[in-house]
This record gives C-alpha cells, structure tokens and sequence, in this order.
C-alpha cells in the first residue's frame, strides 16, 4: 500500500516559561476539567473517580453514539474519558495561550482570581464552597462554573466566558480522539502540495544602522487586500515592497495539524477574544495572510453594492459581463 503523502511537520516553538503558582494551575485545570469533563457511562463508572468522572445514563450514552455516528466502543468511551489535565498538549498548548498571547492585563486578572479560588476564605465568597475548587467533585464545580455564566459581577462572568471558550478551542486542537469521532481529516483526501511560488524575500544582516531601501510603494500586510494591490501596482509599472510580520510557509508544509496552524497561521494563537471573551475573533497571520487559511469561498456581492463601486467608486468592472462571468 502505498504511504499516504503528508506534509512536513513544522514544530512549535520551545513553551514560554511558566509564570503561573502551582496553586493556580491546579485550580485552573480543575476548572478545565470541568469544561470538558470526563465522562463515563453508568456501566463503566468507577468509585474511586467520582469526584472527576461525570457519569451519564446509558440512554444518554446511545444518544451521544448516535449524534457523532459511531458505534458504541472502544474508540468512542476513550474519548469521552479524555480530560485536560491528563493531557500534555492540551497542558502545553494552554500554557502558551495564557503566557505568550493573553495580554498582561487579561492574564493579571485571572491569576488573581485563581490565588483567591485556592484559599479556603477565597473559594467560600467566589463558589459558596469552603472547599478550594481541586478538591470539589466534579458535579459540584459543573454547577459552579454555570452559575459564573450569568452572575452579577462582570468580571466573572468574563472569566466564564474565557474559561469555556479557551478550554472547547484547545480541547479541539489537542485531542487524540477528536479527528477520529468526528471524522476530521487533517489531511484533506486525496491531497498532494501544489507548487509554491518562488518569492523573493530580502534578507538583512544583523546591524545597528537600519537598512535603507527605495520602492515606489510598500504595502504592510501581505494578506488578500495587501496582496492583490501589491500585484495590481507591479502590473502598473510600480516597484512594490511588501512586508508581513509573520513567517512564510511553503505548501510542502500544508495543511498544518490543528495545533501547529493555530499558532504558525493564525493571530495570536487563533484565538483573540473580545473585552469580554463573549467573542473570539479567528484570523490569519502568515505570508499570505487569510488567503492562506481561508476556505476560498467566493459569494457574489449584491447588484446594489456593485452598482455603488461601479458607479461612485468609478469601478466598472463589476457592473460588466466579465465580472459576472468569472
Ligand atoms: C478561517 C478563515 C476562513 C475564511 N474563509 C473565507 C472564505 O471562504 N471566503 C472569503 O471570501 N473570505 C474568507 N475569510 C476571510 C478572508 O480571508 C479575510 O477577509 C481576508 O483575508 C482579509 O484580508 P486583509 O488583507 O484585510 O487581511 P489578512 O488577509 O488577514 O492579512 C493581514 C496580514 O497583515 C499582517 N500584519 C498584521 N499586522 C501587521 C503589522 N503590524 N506589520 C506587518 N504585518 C502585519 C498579518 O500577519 C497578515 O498576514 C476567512 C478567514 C478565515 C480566518
């Protein structure tokens, strides 16, 4: 049989070190745990886990079997029983996300909050329980953390919001068994690289004087709008420099694994919450920029929008049959 084509593994840079207390980590995880808990079927349940095991009916087990199409098993009980604190990569890649990407005054708040959730005083007033957050069983924190998601104090539920959102988001893209259950392919079928274009990069010497360098234009961001405007101008007869912050990668280094492409292809890790982690904002950060990650699906604008950059904008192209037609 022959082997499956696949692309090169591009590695992710050494962790970040550590800044968080021991304390906190082990309140996070369990607050992680929580998000996505371990869960067994009534059958399987064992009493020397059940403070972290969330155990389901064996009807709830069948509807869950039926909802992600697989057969009750082996496979489908390994996943269930996953849980982020037994995991490295979901360890490694949240240790990431908080030290390298989370700005300083999102990481202050929550280290905050974690040292007052690890004091008996602290977890009585934030969780009504005396007992810190690790040692409570799991169906105790569930009903903690989903009272979070709507209480008075905005912070909290900020921190509602960002412990939900980042632990679903790694979870996905550090999961042994996820692809599997859900029939994710990381490699799309059938694939092999296309070319990659040959660009010309410049490369500066380390020096303390800067580099002097004479375009007619330069362009920041390498992305679909610096790009194509950078190709429209060198086709006007103009020199154009076109810089990006983030690295370039060849297609013999695509499709990435999930936890690798989040944090090489994307802004911040692939995840950039809004003020109140309400919303995560996804977008790419490479040579190529979005184009990069994008799903290259192409909707036709309404006819009143290319009317309005035919005519005010002076564009007629999308007002003719060639736009139309391609
Ligand atoms: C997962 C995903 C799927 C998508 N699917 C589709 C789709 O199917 N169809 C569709 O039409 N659109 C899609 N989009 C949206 C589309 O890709 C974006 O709208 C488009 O890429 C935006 O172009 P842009 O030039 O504004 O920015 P981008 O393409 O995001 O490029 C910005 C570039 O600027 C660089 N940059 C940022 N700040 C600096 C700085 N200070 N200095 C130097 N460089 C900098 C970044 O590294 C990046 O490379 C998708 C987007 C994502 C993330």
């Amino acid at each position: 049989m022959a082997t499956p084509l696949g692309p090169l593994s591009t590695p992710l840079p050494p962790l970040p070190d550590d800044v968080f207390t021991s304390a906190q980590w082990s309140i996070l995880l369990a607050l992680m745990d929580t998000v996505v808990p371990r869960i067994v079927r009534a059958s399987a349940a064992s009493p020397s886990r059940a403070i972290d095991e969330l155990v389901i009916s064996e009807e709830e087990y069948g509807a869950i079997a039926r909802a992600t199409g697989r057969e009750e098993g082996e496979t489908l009980d390994a996943y269930l029983a996953e849980r982020p604190s037994e995991s490295e990569d979901f360890k490694g890649l949240l240790r990431r996300q908080l030290v390298s990407y989370a700005r300083e005054d999102q990481r202050r708040p929550l280290m905050l909050i974690l040292s007052i959730l690890s004091t008996r005083p602290g977890s009585l007033l934030l969780t009504g329980y005396a007992t810190p957050l690790d040692q409570l069983d799991i169906k105790s924190r569930t009903l903690i953390l989903q009272s979070w998601g709507s209480h008075y104090i905005g912070a909290i539920r900020t921190l509602y919001n960002t412990l939900t959102s980042i632990g679903k988001m790694i979870h996905i893209k550090s999961s042994r068994l996820f692809p599997t259950i859900t029939g994710f392919s990381a490699i799309p079928l059938k694939y092999s690289p296309g070319p990659s274009y040959e660009y010309t990069f410049l490369q500066f010497p380390e020096s303390q004087s800067p580099a002097i360098l004479d375009f007619d234009v330069v362009i920041v961001g390498s992305g679909l709008g610096g790009g194509i405007s950078a190709k429209n101008l060198a086709e006007a007869g103009f020199s154009v420099l076109v810089v990006d912050k983030a690295y370039h990668y060849t297609s013999a280094q695509l499709p990435m694994t999930e936890a690798q492409g989040m944090i090489h292809l994307f802004e911040n890790g692939g995840i950039i919450p809004s003020e109140d982690s309400s919303i995560n904002v996804l977008t790419g950060s490479n040579f190529g920029g979005g184009g990069t990650v994008n799903w290259s699906a192409s909707l036709q604008p309404q006819g009143f929008v290319r009317k309005e950059w035919a005519e005010d904008r002076h564009l007629p192209l999308f007002t003719s049959t060639t736009f139309q037609e391609s």
